[in-house]
């Protein structure tokens, strides 16, 4: 095992190796679990073609559902990032689909939500609001967000995400859990629905209280209102991931 300057250190499981932090507690909020794999002792068919293994047909892994393959059925090597593996993987068609859509993710809304983006933000209980730029951090722990004063929100504390879209002003009912939140819209960079700011749902730390934080793009800030609305569109897909991760 060796370890890198950020603390994370170098791991080999069956799947293959995998860059972890330290502290586990320090792991992005993004990660999914390794899965259990199958025993080879319950599995005599392959899972998807049902091929029977013999000593031709060999049998393989899913590093991202742990189910069992056949070569032809589980061929495709893909990265998955969200498991910490340093290199693309082997996993069966389902699953490459989902990764392959993932990647799309990690290449380029992460990069969107840690350049930062500019919003007025308020506390939903006052009128107040500042001008912030707000960004993930590089650990993608925390939201910074950065104008007179420095907040940070812990990423594994939000507990809920709402988008808000031109056309469409929420009361405080239509704040939701990430589900129905996220089925509701259709948030695309540019299309139609815009998106024109956040309800964020959160604990401090240390704190058992709910906040409520209102990030908006702010009219005074023209050049960087794209750049803000693809933040938000970023945000979106970042919840998805966040529920999922969760969900397991
Ligand atoms: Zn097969
Ligand atoms: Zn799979």
């Amino acid at each position: 095992m060796s370890t890198d300057r950020d603390g994370k250190k170098l791991v080999r499981s069956p799947s293959g190796l995998r860059m972890l932090p330290e502290n586990r507690a320090h792991c992005s909020p993004f990660s999914l679990e390794e899965p259990q794999w199958v025993p080879d002792k319950e599995c005599q068919r392959c899972m998807h073609c049902e091929s029977k293994f013999d000593f031709i047909t060999r049998k393989h892994h899913c590093r991202r559902c742990g189910k069992c393959f056949c070569d032809k059925c589980c061929s495709k090597k893909v990265p998955l990032p969200r498991m910490c593996f340093v290199d693309p993987v082997r996993q069966c068609g389902e699953c490459s689909v989902v990764s392959q859509k993932e990647m799309e993710f990690y290449d380029r809304q992460l990069k969107v939500l840690m350049n930062g983006a500019t919003f007025c933000i308020s506390q939903v209980s006052s009128e107040k609001s500042e001008t912030f730029v707000c960004r993930l951090s590089n650990n993608h722990r925390y939201l910074f967000l950065d104008g007179e004063n420095h907040y940070e929100i812990e990423v594994s504390r939000i507990s809920a995400v709402q988008i808000l879209t031109e056309g469409f002003t929420p009361g405080e009912k239509d704040i939701h859990t990430y589900t129905s939140l996220l089925e509701s819209q259709c948030i695309t960079e540019g299309g139609n629905s815009r998106a024109i700011g956040m309800l964020l749902q959160y604990k401090s730390q240390g704190s058992e209280e709910l906040k409520q934080m209102k990030f908006t793009t702010s009219e005074d800030f023209n050049s960087n209102k794209k750049m803000s609305a693809s933040w938000l569109a970023a945000m979106h897909k970042a919840a998805k991931l966040l529920y999922e991760a969760r969900d397991q």
